[in-house]
């Protein structure tokens, strides 16, 4: 059976490598993070947890509800009770924070934490033709699959790195994805927040889009901690200002959800890529290279956690066939 390496241990990636190590497979999947998630992200400070990135996810398709259905059986996630509307769909989270959903799905997988992958080879493997992925420290890994689940952005820069002809991977679908800048701010309080049951304000003015609650939500019991998430507008003019500034810039809009007096202390995150804007229609891309190259994750397909977990599983049902 072919080898096959994998870029990115968010969902996405973590969904292809257990459904292919499922099926015998030998994958290898690299991470420049320290942990496994991407932006299914949670953060310790102080004594509370945060979620930084994803908030919560729905469930709309079967493979995915059958997923889902999993989690909340081995007590990994739970629901959040927000209801936008009658009709809305259930809103999901991880129990101890969406990391910890990452981290189920990464037991007994052979994941490589800390390793940057800065340029890609064709080599000849294992007699057929392969792939080397030369990282920051120095390693190489080779497979005879490459399957790349990062941010489009970052393969384009990662491609133009590599000595792989423009002609044999789509170029044009992979610049036409699109994703927004997304500043959080994580404050942690020492006494509960104004945020009304069940922990989520919507601001409806500019420049916050996002409030919640982390104690209200259930996965920081030790103390009250809130994520504040900037919308795409304000993200992108303030990215490069300083960070602190600009989350008290963000903190001062929310006096009354979130009274001054109350913050111990505050962090800020700035994501580069948050939530898809323009996505590439099918759930993943195949270059036309001699050894088998795919490109998934969130820009591929319906977006989200979700769309990012179906990418996965089609990334790995074309290896498998
Ligand atoms: C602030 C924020 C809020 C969000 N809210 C929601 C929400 O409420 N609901 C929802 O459904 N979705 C939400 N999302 C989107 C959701 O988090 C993503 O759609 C999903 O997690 C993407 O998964 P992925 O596997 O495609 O990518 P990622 O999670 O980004 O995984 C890619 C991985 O690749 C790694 N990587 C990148 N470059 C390299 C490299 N060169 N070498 C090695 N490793 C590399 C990264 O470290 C990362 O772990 C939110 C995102 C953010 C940032």
């Amino acid at each position: 059976m072919p080898s096959t390496l994998l870029i990115g241990a968010g969902i996405s990636g973590l969904t292809v490598v257990r459904e292919l190590t499922k099926k015998g497979h030998t994958v290898t999947i690299l991470d420049k993070g320290r942990g496994v998630g991407g932006r299914l992200a949670t953060r310790r400070i102080d004594r509370s947890r945060v979620d930084h990135g994803t908030q919560y996810f729905t469930a709309q398709s079967p493979e995915f509800q059958a997923f889902v259905e999993t989690l909340l059986l081995e007590g990994i996630a739970g629901i959040w009770p927000v209801t936008d509307s009658v009709d809305a769909p259930l809103h999901y989270v991880g129990d101890n924070g969406m990391s910890a959903i990452a981290k189920y799905m990464a037991q007994l997988v052979n994941v490589k934490m800390g390793e940057r992958v800065i340029r890609l080879e064709k080599i000849t493997h294992e007699g057929g033709n392969g792939w080397r992925a030369i990282c920051e420290s120095g390693n190489t890994f080779e497979a005879s699959n490459l399957l790349i689940t990062i941010p489009a952005p970052q393969v384009l820069t990662l491609l133009r790195d590599s000595n792989i002809g423009a002609d044999e991977v789509d170029m044009a679908a992979l610049e036409a994805i699109r994703y927004a800048p997304c500043i959080v701010v994580m404050a942690v309080l020492n006494k509960p927040s104004h945020i009304p049951s069940p922990g989520v304000a919507r601001p409806t003015q500019s420049p916050v889009v996002w409030v919640a609650d982390n104690y209200q939500k259930g996965i920081s019991p030790n103390q009250t901690s809130v994520t504040i998430q900037a919308d795409a507008a304000f993200s992108q003019t303030h990215f490069e200002d300083d960070p602190m500034t600009v989350g008290q810039i963000l903190l001062d809009q929310l006096t009354d959800l979130i009274p001054p007096a109350d913050i111990l202390t505050y962090q800020v995150h700035r994501w580069r890529y948050s939530l898809t804007e323009v996505r590439h229609p099918e759930p993943f891309l195949k270059a036309n290279t001699p050894a088998l190259l795919l490109f998934g994750g969130d820009g591929f397909g319906s977006g989200n956690v979700e769309g990012a977990f179906l990418s996965g599983l089609a990334m790995g049902e074309a290896v498998s066939r």
